[in-house]
């Protein structure tokens, strides 16, 4: 690479994808609950003092949204059925979607439970085209869990996130690097990302209607009124946004453990049952393009006492077999044992992206636990 000045390559354009799933709550309740189907409904408490969590596309016709006190939401639509929260079904959704993004990508930042950053410039698929990742997981999202999701396509987050709603429910918009600038001048301030109500308001005061009448006032203007938010909306006010997306979580390890029915005596039933484990494990290592060059058994006694035997090799892991084989070099000091066994696991660590480097840099979103 040619590091000389005058001879830098220029910025890199990003591809970045903002999912979103459409009226997430209230859309799992209807899944999930024939009868909700085609009605308004409200994910939240109904009690005097109770607020909409969530609303489904029913509803909303009806003027009722996310964060409305219930008795209003109950003035505007008096069929309003109300549905209690199940924040456990939820998360696991979110965890099947968490998963699919991550066949595409390890940098993935969730916002909420429904909604999260994709950087797909490199993605594990080497696909060129974002618009086409983005039409794949919505696909896969609505194949494993029946829900919509919509999608925004861009070239940095704020434009990304402004995108998704373009289309919305269901649907998807790209805004390149030509009608971004555009696009934003043309936007109503109170609609942008990270400008609250009270943001807008004082925008307002100052004669800031659009990103037109924003990108009118100078860097200083912005710092003296919004301070530290100052160069972040002179930014977006040229359609700049220079945010990375930053993975949540760091993965270290992939494993999979099992309990078994009936305690375990010998080295053969030992092996045998860890075999589905590392078949658990490789799936991941193959569907992530993940390698691993530390292999660790783990045995846990019927007294609960439990001991870990480990192997780095110099060169990660290459197939499940070799894994396979590891473990069962591991495995066998174990017998004869004093105690039975009643739960193995199996973990690899020391992770690398197949085909490249250590990855002291490198992030591995992990799916919800
Ligand atoms: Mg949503």
């Amino acid at each position: 690479m040619n590091t000389e000045p005058g001879h830098t390559a220029p910025e890199r354009v990003r591809k970045i994808i903002h999912v979103d799933m459409d009226a997430f709550y209230a859309s799992v309740e209807q899944r999930d609950n024939p009868e909700l189907r085609g009605k308004p409904v409200a994910v939240g408490g109904a009690e005097a003092r109770g607020v909409v969590a969530a609303a489904s596309y029913e509803a909303r016709t009806y003027g009722v949204h996310s964060a409305m006190p219930s008795v209003t939401a109950k003035r505007k639509c008096p069929d309003l059925i109300f549905v209690k929260p199940r924040f456990d079904v939820y998360k696991s959704v979110s965890g099947q979607i968490r998963e699919i993004f991550a066949e595409y990508t390890p940098l993935i930042e969730p916002l909420s439970l429904d909604e999260a950053y994709l950087d797909v410039t490199e993605n594990l698929m080497g696909m060129e085209i974002a618009t086409e990742i983005a039409l794949e997981i919505r696909a896969k999202i609505k194949a494993a869990t029946g829900l919509n999701a919509s999608a925004g396509i861009s070239y940095n987050k704020f434009l990304a996130k402004m995108a998704s709603d373009l289309n919305k429910p269901n649907g998807q918009a790209v805004l390149t690097p030509r009608v971004g600038p555009r696009f934003v001048e043309t936007l109503p301030v109170k609609k942008f990302h990270g400008v609250g109500p009270a943001t807008a308001e004082k925008m307002h005061r100052l004669g800031i209607q659009t990103g037109a009448d924003l990108k009118e006032r100078d860097l200083q203007f912005l710092i003296n009124h919004f301070g530290k938010s100052g160069p972040y909306f002179y930014g977006i006010a040229r359609g700049i946004d220079e945010r990375r997306v930053k993975p949540d979580r760091v993965r270290k390890s992939i494993g999979a453990e099992d309990t078994f029915a009936e305690d375990i005596h010998s080295f053969e039933p030992a092996l045998e049952g860890l075999r589905p484990l590392v078949a658990k494990v490789w799936r991941y290592c193959q569907t992530h393009n993940i390698r691993g060059k530390t292999v660790t058994l783990k045995v846990k006694y019927s007294d609960f006492n439990q001991i870990t035997r480990a192997k780095t090799a110099d060169k990660p892991a290459a197939s499940e077999t070799e894994i396979e084989d590891i473990i069962a070099l591991l495995l066998r000091p174990v017998f004869p044992a004093q105690k039975s066994i009643r739960l193995l696991g199996v973990t690899l660590s020391s992770l690398e992206q197949a085909g490249e480097g250590p990855t002291d840099d490198l992030q591995f979103a992990l799916p919800l636990a």
